[in-house]
């Protein structure tokens, strides 16, 4: 069935789509300006694993590349709930900050429920908190989480056609599947949540026009998951340090090769993409394609959390 449909899927560029995203909210950032705002996102990060501190400098940097406040806060792993709440507090009452972001995942210790609900849902640019999360589904202009909302900017502005289409998401965590189903569905697709309890998942994935994995499983989607035409959306991003198995599902990549010789490891989505591109008419890449968009949204909510704060 899929030799009759031979096709090379259209890369979805989420590096140019996200950097006209940072275009758009640098030319924001100058008009609220001249009303006398500067939006302002403050970073905070508890403890020091390498890669939570390596993604609040960079969205630090993105910050003043495009002309927002930043402000990072790092408190100690050690810390109690209690004594980060009252940092929270402090953001929530501080007019110069618009976007509070915590970043995940916290200390076991923690309660991170208690910390996403501490946040001033209008200064929650992470979308975490039940009153967005609350707003979403009514379908109320919100906050929304930034990952699944970069999902639907990816698909509007490659002029995918949403209304009445079979979209599967894989995945229903809080942070990607729930919101991106939500989304879709407001945006009129007709829509199908799969998990980890799902039967027959192949045989789901093939009804979807847009499917849309957000799983943590390398390369799990394969060739015979995905119906001829389909808009794939690959979420995942799995490292793979096994140079047999990055062999395997990219072949002699020398880029990727290279990459790995140069790190260690290389980045793999939840999709097999060498194979899933064959019967596919549009793929997002990993890396290069969902991933730049999470911090691009980040800076529009920041934008939109100052502007919906002070009524503009
Ligand atoms: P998560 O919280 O671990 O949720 C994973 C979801 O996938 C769960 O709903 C789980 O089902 C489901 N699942 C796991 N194994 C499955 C299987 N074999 N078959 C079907 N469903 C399965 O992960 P997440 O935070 O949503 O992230 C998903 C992936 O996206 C990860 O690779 C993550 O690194 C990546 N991600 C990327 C970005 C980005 O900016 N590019 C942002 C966020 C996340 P159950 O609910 O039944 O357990």
């Amino acid at each position: 069935m899929y030799d009759e449909f031979p096709m090379t899927a259209t890369l979805i560029n989420g590096t140019k789509i996200a950097e006209d995203i940072k275009r758009e909210v640098a030319a924001e950032v100058e008009s609220l300006k001249g009303r006398g705002v500067r939006p302002g996102l403050a970073v905070v990060l508890v403890g020091d694993d390498a890669a939570s501190s390596s993604y609040v400098n960079m969205k630090a940097k993105t910050c003043e590349q495009l002309g927002l406040y930043s402000r990072k806060l790092t408190i100690p792993s050690t810390v109690t709930t209690e004594q980060l709440l009252t940092e929270v507090r402090k953001l929530n009452g501080d007019d110069a900050i618009d976007g509070i972001l915590v970043q995940l995942p916290l200390p076991k210790h923690v309660n991170k429920h208690a910390i996403l609900e501490g946040v001033d849902a209008k200064k929650d640019v992470d979308g975490f908190h039940s009153a967005n999360v609350g707003s979403l589904v009514l379908g109320h202009e919100t906050l929304v989480a930034c990952t699944p909302s970069g999902v639907m900017e990816l698909l509007y502005r490659s002029q995918v056609k949403i209304e009445g289409a079979n979209a599967v998401v894989l995945g229903r965590s809080d942070d990607v599947g729930k919101p991106q189903a939500l989304l879709l569905m407001h945006a009129n697709a007709t829509v199908t949540i799969c998990h980890s309890k799902t039967r027959n998942l192949p045989e789901i994935t093939r009804q979807a026009d847009i499917l849309v994995a957000a799983i943590g499983k390398t390369a799990m989607v394969t060739r015979d998951w995905v119906k001829p035409g389909a808009v794939v959306v690959d979420v995942g991003t799995n490292q793979v340090s096994d140079r047999a198995q990055i062999e395997r599902l990219f072949g002699k990549d020398e880029a990727r090769l290279k990459d790995f010789e140069k790190r260690g490891y290389v980045w793999v989505g939840d999709v097999d993409e060498r194979a899933v591109k064959d019967v596919a008419s549009m793929i997002t890449p990993v890396p290069g394609g969902v991933g730049p968009m999470t911090i691009a949204m980040l800076m529009k909510n920041t934008i939109k959390a100052a502007r919906m704060r002070r009524g503009l």
